[in-house]
């Protein structure tokens, strides 16, 4: 196969996995890791505990990926028959590992159990020829063998024991078997936010130049916006660089207005590194967001430096009351109105100390909504530096999509407000 880029398929193995008991974490683990090294996922099968579909689907999978990572069934129960699954379809005998037994021994006499379990010598056994790769958190190790020319990586499904078996050995054996082959992707993410999909589409497309090399883009809409990934394949590191600055570049006219940076592709990071920079501190009032957005701001480490606090303002009394909103406003405009958002943001700062306020007030549904103001129809204002501004939406989605969608809202306007200065 000469200087191609390796691949890599996943056979991941339980019926929990297929009952949609367990939902398989490893499979998506696996294919960002190993593009990561660069050796990309060309194909994943997800099979039942059973022998023959096990070896039925080594076959198909080394047939067409130089790398088989094979993950769950290698426990003690009888439900784990991963290991004579590859023993029935490689020929190789299945024997007890003295070491890897002595390990067992012990682990369990520190456990307080004298005598080791006989369902677990199982865990002990590797296939003739195999590579053991010892598991640091588990009991059962991986095993690497060779089927029909490609390598096999027997893995735990526990997925910590995964994770850190494959940092530990699979990485290193993999960066050794095709060492100068490995192409890793190289990715570029523009977070935007604010902008529908097929707005944002429209004008991307017609800013992209022509000739897009190594690169390929897609778009990745979710709750808070939309992320452009820009993916740079089997090329090397500096290639890949000079590729991905000069499309970035082409984009920043079409993106400018919505993008938001963050390396942890979340805008309350962006919008709590803004406040540092700026050295000012930041209240909230919520009504439908419930205490989304103190959430999502506290989530973040650091947070104390900016963040003072929030206020859950659900019933009106609370608005009136704590936060200084006139009775007069709501009587006139209703409580889901841009005056109340303003008012809910102004008083939340002033009744806090902070230098900046956020308030939101909308109807997340299903019920509540009316012909004037339905459902998902949300007003939300930031204050900062004796200025309020405040805008009305109407999001679409359910309660949880509505309520996702107004915090995000609520956090970019006053970071625009920010980067305006
Ligand atoms: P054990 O030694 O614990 O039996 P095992 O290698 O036999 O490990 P399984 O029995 O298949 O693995 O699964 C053990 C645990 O890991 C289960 O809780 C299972 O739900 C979880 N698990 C298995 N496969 C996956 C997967 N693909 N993604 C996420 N979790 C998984
Ligand atoms: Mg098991």
């Amino acid at each position: 196969m000469g200087a191609s880029v390796p691949a890599a398929a996943i056979v991941a193995i339980g019926d929990e996995l297929l009952l949609g008991d367990t939902i398989d974490t490893n499979s998506a683990w696996l294919g960002r890791r190993l593009a990561d090294l660069g050796v990309p996922v060309c194909r994943g099968w997800t099979i039942p505990d059973a022998k023959a579909d096990i070896a039925a689907a080594v076959v198909r999978a080394a047939a067409l990926a130089e790398v088989v990572l094979v993950t769950g069934g290698l426990g003690p129960t009888p439900d784990d028959r991963t290991r004579e699954a590859l023993a029935d379809l490689t020929g190789a005998a299945l024997r007890v590992d003295r070491d890897l037994l002595a390990g067992l021994e012990d682990r369990f006499r520190s456990r307080g159990y004298e005598l080791l379990p006989e369902r677990n010598v199982s865990q002990a056994q590797v296939l003739e020829g195999a590579r053991i790769l010892p598991n640091s958190l588990g009991t059962a190790p991986g095993q690497a063998v060779e089927v029909e020319g490609s390598l096999v990586i027997l893995l735990p499904g526990v997925p910590g024991e995964l994770v850190r078996l494959v940092e530990e050995q699979v990485v290193p054996l993999l960066s050794q078997r095709f060492a100068g082959r490995l192409r890793p992707l190289h990715h570029r993410r523009i977070h935007t936010t604010g902008v529908p999909e097929s707005v944002l589409a429209e004008m991307v497309e017609s800013a992209l130049p022509q000739d897009m090399g190594p690169v390929a883009l897609a778009y990745l809409p979710g709750l808070g916006g939309v992320e452009l990934r820009l993916t740079a394949r089997g090329v090397d590191n500096a290639e890949a660089a000079r590729w991905l600055d000069s499309i970035e570049e082409a984009l920043e006219p079409a993106v400018r207005e919505y993008r938001y940076y963050s390396d942890r592709r979340d805008l309350a990071d962006a919008l709590g590194s803004a406040l540092v920079a700026a050295s000012r501190t930041l209240a909230v009032a919520e009504s439908c967001t419930g205490g989304l957005i103190a959430k999502r701001l506290t989530d973040l480490p650091g947070a104390s430096k900016y963040f003072v606090g929030g206020l859950v303002a659900y019933d009106d009394r609370i608005k009136t009351d704590v936060l200084g909103v006139s009775r007069e406003d709501i009587e006139a405009h209703g409580v889901v109105s841009e005056d109340v958002a303003a008012a809910m943001a102004r008083g939340v700062a002033q009744t806090m100390g902070a230098d900046a306020g956020l308030g939101v007030t909308g109807i997340a549904g299903p019920g509540g909504g009316s012909d004037q103001k339905p459902v998902g129809t949300v007003c939300f204002a930031a204050y900062f530096d004796g200025r309020c501004e405040v805008r009305r939406e109407r999001f679409k989605g359910d309660r949880t999509g509505i309520r996702e969608r107004a915090a995000q809202a609520t956090m970019a306007l006053l970071l625009r407000m920010l980067e305006a200065g």
